[in-house]
């Protein structure tokens, strides 16, 4: 993840770049490293280049998009960096980025090429979701996820020929995939290919379908997965686990399983990015005298000397006792306890008398901000 290039750097543009120079840098990339247009050695090179560029396009062209990776980076808009939310995960090869690549092209490439059906394709995702409570989301949890996905038929080894027999050349297309017409125009002959219907553009036809898969090469099964959720994930931040999601075509990888965490509200800890936040009701007493009092903290509870004299909104921090930064090697957060002072209520006679003493003996500088005020005020009216 850290060899991530900066999507300006990929598309070689400008971060003032505008919206038509975006496109256009990403057009004459995709242009360039299209896999139609390196066949051979240099495909594997030139289909990382093209999948590369083609992310970049799509965060810098998405003007949400870009003002989260404006802001945050990669983290802004990578699923796997968390903070991306749950629509953050881009398709990758043959998602929504086909489009894009048709309303550029026109759908034909000079007329002659589509994508190769033989083409090893990566699997799709699959997304799902996981609730987790406070505490699990502070210190990570193994949960198991049931997944229905597609796999490769293990019977046919994923050729969907029945055993003994393999597919034999499409009589149609001459194995070639392609069918060509010519077609005559005041302006010429044109010729163009399209996909064989046939054969679906591979060039063979399966004889004798396998039993288990029918002549499909994948089978749907329903998988029980572990995975481990690290200590400090947030609330709509995804764990990718590769390999996991559909069958790739043509020998092409899997996809990959995206969990995506929501994590349920606490009762009293709220959570600002690693830091945990609380509210601590103290007494009157407890405020003015000073007193030990018991913090919760997601650890448990801690005991907390509260000075005399302690104001209202006051806000203590408690060190290292917030949450488990992710990929901080076990650092952590810290609690922020803010003191909510509570004026008793309800005081019997014996209590207000008790409290009326208390007042009368009371001089300004007991009461020091009051008496800044006063001041203020006198001399505000002179
Ligand atoms: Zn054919
Ligand atoms: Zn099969």
């Amino acid at each position: 993840m850290a060899d991530k290039r900066d999507y300006y750097e990929v598309l070689g543009v400008d971060k003032s770049a505008s919206q038509d120079e975006i496109k256009k840098a990403y057009r004459k990339l995709a242009k360039k490293y299209h896999p139609d247009l390196n066949p051979g050695d240099k495909a594997k090179e030139a289909e990382e280049k093209f999948k590369e560029a083609s992310e970049a396009y799509e965060v810098l062209s998405d003007a949400d998009k870009k003002s989260k990776y404006d802001q945050f980076g990669h983290a802004g808009v990578d699923p796997n960096f968390g903070a991306g939310g749950f629509g953050g995960g881009y398709g990758g090869f043959g998602g929504g980025f086909e489009d894009i690549f048709d309303s550029f092209f026109g759908g034909g490439f000079g007329g002659s090429s589509r994508r190769n059906s033989n083409a090893p394709r990566k699997g799709s995702d699959i997304k799902v979701i996981v609730n987790l409570d406070f505490k699990e989301a502070c210190f990570g949890k193994e949960v198991e996820v049931s997944v229905n996905r597609t796999e490769r038929c293990e019977e046919c080894s994923g050729t969907g020929s029945a055993k003994g027999t393999s597919p034999v050349r499409c009589g149609t297309c001459g194995g070639t995939g392609q069918v060509t017409s010519v077609q005559n125009t005041p302006f010429g002959a044109f010729q163009s290919s399209r996909p064989c219907n046939a054969c679906g553009g591979k060039g063979t036809r399966i004889t004798t379908p396998c039993s288990k898969c029918h002549g499909s090469g994948e089978m749907r099964k329903t998988k029980k997965i572990t995975v481990k959720i690290p200590a400090g994930i947030d609330d709509g931040q995804m764990v990718s686990v590769s390999g996991q999601g559909n069958a790739g075509k043509n020998g092409g990888p899997n996809g990959d399983l995206l969990v995506a965490v929501r994590i349920k509200p606490h009762d009293f800890f709220t959570r600002q990015g690693f830091d945990v936040v609380c509210d601590l009701p103290i007494t009157f007493e407890e405020a003015t005298l000073g007193a030990e009092v018991e913090v919760p903290t997601v650890d448990g509870t801690v005991s907390y000397e509260i000075p005399e004299g302690t104001q209202a909104g006051t806000v203590f921090r408690l060190r290292g006792q917030g949450i488990t930064k992710l990929h901080g090697n076990g650092a952590r957060g810290d609690q922020y306890v803010k003191v909510n002072i509570e004026i008793p209520k309800n005081l019997n006679d014996k209590q207000k008398a008790l409290l009326k003493q208390f007042a009368d003996s009371v001089t300004p500088s007991n009461y020091a901000k009051k008496k800044k005020f006063i001041d203020k005020i006198k001399e505000w009216m002179k």
